[in-house]
């Protein structure tokens, strides 16, 4: 079997899960299975369905303390699985940062620094990134590394020039 193949059972056996159990538990058994997870997180939220667009987002207050939701459409297990997991890999260095800074930290730079732990960390899941959110994840850091002070593109500039030329 290919691994697009396993994938494809893979998400069809979550998608049963949420059948007979609940489409959270589906996603706990998800989160576990790609070694995603952090003390901080606190379970899903869920949004409308969209046909088209998998829109995930982290939910909570900054602090150690605090806990993390992370929302995600009803039809979460309709999108190719590595999609998904890519992209709660996001949230989940989202809810790692939110465990250790302020909201100081301006947006461009958290959303910088995740995106380029999307494309670069050794920790990501150990499938396939599909190649358009792949481009998508690039054109994010290009966004946000645009939107950062010359003090910031400064520290970051190395990391930029790697990605790029890896493209
Ligand atoms: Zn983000």
């Amino acid at each position: 079997m290919t691994s697009k193949v396993i994938l494809e059972e893979l998400r069809l056996s979550f998608k049963r899960e949420a059948e007979f159990t609940s489409l959270e538990k589906a996603l706990h058994s998800l989160i576990a299975v790609f070694d995603l997870g952090h003390p901080n997180f606190d379970g899903f939220l869920f949004r409308d369905s969209s046909p088209n667009t998998l829109t995930l987002t982290t939910e909570g207050k900054f602090g150690p303390d605090e806990k993390q939701k992370i929302r995600v459409p009803y039809n979460v297990l309709d999108f190719p699985l590595n999609s998904s997991a890519h992209l709660l890999f996001h949230e989940f260095f989202h809810i790692q940062q939110r465990e250790t800074k302020t909201l100081s930290i301006s947006r461009p730079q958290r959303e910088f620094e995740a995106y380029l732990e999307g494309l670069t960390s050794p920790r990501r899941p150990k499938i396939n990134l599909p190649k358009s959110l792949r481009t998508q994840f690039i054109e994010a850091l290009h966004k946000y590394y645009n939107q950062m002070d010359e003090q910031l593109k400064m520290k970051y500039k190395s990391q930029m020039e790697l990605v790029e030329s890896a493209v």
